[in-house]
């Protein structure tokens, strides 16, 4: 089984672009590759039947007279391209792209218990059966890109819920006349730090939604001894507070590919981290280095570490290390780190560093595809 699907029916696609930009939208079931693997090729040709059967069904309750549906036998891709017009030969909108995927992708996804992955694109007119291959791609990029934002953001919205309810108690408790008035003070200072508690969400949520992860934003390059210098201007205050030196080592400039927003940020979440968990009155080493096609950034600080159990886990969203303990946080830093680099084409890994904690270190391209070196 493969993704990858080249046919006369993409050619069908194709002629019917003939009318100028459509909507393509995109099924994918991932799992039919492992059961093919698993099951041998027939189960995983009963499988894509019975799949394909209920493709048809649900698309037809879903799509208007005059869209295509399309599945290439062998392939784990569904398409509907959206080629009706309808009055006024108005494109689909987004929402009703959406909405015919939602309903598509979840009639698909309950009766055959797999997984499925959903997106949407816009194919160009005269692309060939090619275009329509890689657009298939790209509509599964977007569309993982779009359940990422939406999970992210209805976990903050719940989050802010909790501080907010509790704010509004104590309002209410105060003005109802009810509480002791030795009482009074104490309530005003719990307000006053739920409020700030929802001021670091509502950052988290601004760094993430900031980030343009963009195409456009992803060719652009930065200096990352600049970006270095910047953050560290940001994080001083806070490891003044806690008496702790950085240290920047001086070697020759590097460039990333990569926007210097979304570059700034990542070495901000990186150093604020070494400073948060590091030891107080100790040191932070922040390096970055050309190394093959590569810029290679370290971070080092010689707090605790990370125990080799944690490592992996502490990069996913709203998790938070067994060092969280008594430290402000909403283990958002690390993840929104992990994303930026990996949407870069980067990696981000986590070790014991030479000074005794935790080392981080991100390897960020320096090179375009097209081979013109950067650094
Ligand atoms: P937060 O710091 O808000 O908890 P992060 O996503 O930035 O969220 O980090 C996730 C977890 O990784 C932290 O809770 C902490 O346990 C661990 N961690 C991150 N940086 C360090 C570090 N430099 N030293 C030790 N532990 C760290």
């Amino acid at each position: 089984m493969v993704s990858a699907i080249n046919s006369c029916a993409l050619d069908a696609v194709a002629h019917a672009l003939s009318d100028g930009p459509v909507p393509l939208l995109v099924l994918r079931l991932p799992e039919f590759e492992r059961i093919a693997w698993r099951e041998g090729k027939r189960a995983a040709r009963r499988v894509e039947r019975a799949t394909l059967r209920i493709f048809h069904e649900a698309s037809q309750r879903a799509v208007r007279a005059g869209d295509l549906t399309l599945h290439e036998p062998g392939s784990d891709l569904f398409l509907i391209a959206m080629t009706a017009r309808g009055r006024a030969a108005r494109l689909p909108s987004p929402v009703d792209c959406r909405t015919v995927l939602e309903r598509v992708g979840a009639a698909v996804s309950l009766d055959s218990g797999l997984r499925v992955e959903t997106g949407w694109t816009l194919v160009q007119r005269n692309e060939g059966a090619a275009g329509i291959d890689a657009a298939a791609g790209t509509a599964l990029e977007r569309g993982a890109r779009e359940r990422e934002r939406y999970e992210f953001f209805s976990t903050i919205g719940h989050e802010l819920r909790t501080p907010l309810t509790s704010i509004r108690g104590y309002l209410e408790t105060l003005l109802d006349g009810d509480a002791d008035p030795a009482l009074a003070p104490q309530f005003l200072e719990t307000a006053r730090r739920e409020t700030l508690r929802m001021a670091r969400l509502l950052d988290g949520m601004l760094e993430f939604s900031l980030l343009d992860l963009s195409a456009d934003a992803l060719a652009q390059t930065c200096q990352l001894n600049a970006q270095i210098d910047a953050a560290c201007e940001v994080v001083r205050p806070l490891a003044q507070l806690r008496g702790i030196t950085l240290r920047v080592a001086t070697s020759p400039p590097v460039n990333a590919l990569l926007d210097a927003d979304a570059a700034l940020q990542l070495l901000i979440n990186l150093i604020e981290n070494a400073i948060k968990y590091g030891r107080e009155g100790g040191v932070v080493n922040v390096d970055a280095q050309a190394s093959g096609a590569e810029a290679v950034v370290r971070v080092d600080d010689d707090g605790p570490g990370i125990d080799p159990a944690e490592r992996d886990a502490i990069f996913g969203l709203r998790v938070r290390g067994a060092q969280s303990f008594a430290r402000p946080g909403h283990g958002i830093g690390l993840a929104i780190v992990k994303m930026i680099a990996e949407r870069a084409g980067g990696a981000v890994r986590v070790d014991r560093s030479p000074l005794g904690g935790a080392r981080f270190e991100v390897a960020l391209p320096t090179k375009a595809e097209f081979g013109i070196s950067l650094s």
